[in-house]
């Protein structure tokens, strides 16, 4: 299968940088999957894992939203944070599930709602990536 560069920044480091044959991940519109050769695009990515496929293996990934740049050459993601699945700290997720949902559970302003919404969306996402 034909391959594509496929690069991922945060503010704090290159999380990956490797030729692949696919990406499945999840767009602000919806799941969207890029193959070598797709048709440029900027997209808005949310919170989700990133599935990468090459020579067979699939690499799992935690995206914590960011912008994708689809080129004729490379595919570049800038993102608030992202992990690769053994990287992530399964206890430390647990507890970031475990205060979002008390601040969830105690309503105590709109904003802080909000907040605790995407820190619960961050932490059930980790959980899931690093769990398969
Ligand atoms: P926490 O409350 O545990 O800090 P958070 O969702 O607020 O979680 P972020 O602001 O998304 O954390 O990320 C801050 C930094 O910590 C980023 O570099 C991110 O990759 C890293 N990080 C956050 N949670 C984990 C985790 N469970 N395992 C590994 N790295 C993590």
């Amino acid at each position: 299968m034909k391959t594509y560069l496929l690069e991922i920044v945060t503010p704090e480091r290159k999380v990956y940088s490797d030729d692949v044959e696919m990406l499945i991940t999840k767009a602000e519109s919806g799941e969207i999957g890029i193959l070598a050769g797709h048709t440029p695009l900027v997209a808005s990515l949310a919170i989700g894992p990133l599935r990468v496929k090459k020579n067979g293996a699939e690499i799992l990934m935690s995206i914590m939203k960011g912008f994708m740049e689809v080129t004729e050459t490379k595919v570049v993601i800038l993102a608030e944070a992202a992990e690769l699945a053994e990287e992530i700290d399964i206890d430390r997720a647990m507890r970031a599930k475990e205060r979002a949902e008390e601040r969830i559970r105690a309503k105590e302003d709109v904003l802080d709602f909000k907040r605790a919404e995407l820190a619960l969306q961050r932490a059930v996402t980790r959980i899931k990536v690093s769990g398969k």
